[in-house]
């Protein structure tokens, strides 16, 4: 739903190729694909991109303040003892994804500025954006979920005064069945904030969305509590998390947004900017 939200809602400058029916379908397919990587057969890619869905926030600000590149992150991790996979690299994965989705856009803008519109090159070009942009609506809609972001993130751990549930059952109880049986795009669409460009650097706007989200970790625990997550919830739990959806098709919408902007600005030549 939020790559479909994402798509729906891209502004009229966005080239038309994004905007389709077509392209609006395949983002939505898109959405779950990374979780399609996780199968234990394919033991190599389900051990290097599992963490990339998730970060706890309170193990990786004790190192420090957060680096922008993933190995530097890594190293410091490594260096404090611990396991990159143990606490999460989200921030760089969904800063990578966008990157591509940004090198694919400027490529897709230099051949429609140098190849006749028939050229097989800019349809290809184009899936290659498409691609992209569903990809990364994944880690954006992971990082729309308050438990994506916490040691808490599938029942309370450590002091308990308020009595939250324990039970390892409550992250995917709130993002599976109570989402696919209680929510619609109908009531998600509403709550989605207007379309603007990211200012500043992407790594940044990142970290501060999910920063934003994790200041939901209790309240999904509250909710919980009060039989939120059980068949249709509450009022309150079914508003938390259409605005939780719609915070992450807002947050898709502005990234692909900013990406087909920014791609416009000319780059250094590879070889001059070594
Ligand atoms: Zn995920």
């Amino acid at each position: 739903m939020i790559n479909r939200l994402a798509a729906m809602a891209l502004p009229a400058d966005v080239p038309a190729f994004l905007r389709s029916e077509a392209a609006v379908n395949e983002i939505d397919w898109l959405g779950p694909e990374p979780d399609r990587w996780r199968l234990p057969a394919d033991s190599e890619l389900n051990a290097a991109q599992s963490p990339e869905h998730f970060i706890d926030l309170e193990p990786a600000d004790a190192l420090g303040p957060l680096p922008h590149r993933r190995l530097d992150f890594e190293a410091k991790v490594f260096a404090a003892g611990q396991r990159p996979e143990k606490i999460g690299l989200q921030p760089w994965e969904a800063t990578e994804v966008w990157e591509r989705l940004l090198v694919a856009l400027r490529e897709y803008r230099h051949l429609a500025a140098t190849a006749g519109p028939t050229s097989p090159d800019i349809l290809a070009a184009e899936q290659a954006a498409i691609f992209y942009a569903g990809w990364l609506g994944h880690y954006v809609g992971d990082g729309s979920q308050p438990l994506h972001t916490t040691v808490q993130y599938n029942g309370w751990t450590g002091p308990n005064p308020n009595g939250y549930t324990t039970a390892h059952e409550i992250h995917w109880q709130f993002e599976g069945p109570f989402v696919a049986s209680n929510l619609h795009i109908a009531e998600i669409q509403p709550k989605m904030t207007p379309a603007r460009a990211i200012e500043g650097d992407i790594f940044d706007g990142y970290v501060a969305y999910l920063r934003h989200t994790a200041t939901y970790v209790e309240r999904v625990y509250q909710l919980e509590k009060a039989g939120g997550f059980v068949g249709q919830g509450t009022v309150e739990s079914r508003e938390f998390t259409a605005e939780r959806l719609a915070a992450g098709a807002s947050m898709l919408r502005d990234m692909i947004y900013t990406a087909w902007l920014d791609s416009a600005k000319p780059v250094p030549d590879a070889h001059t900017a070594k």
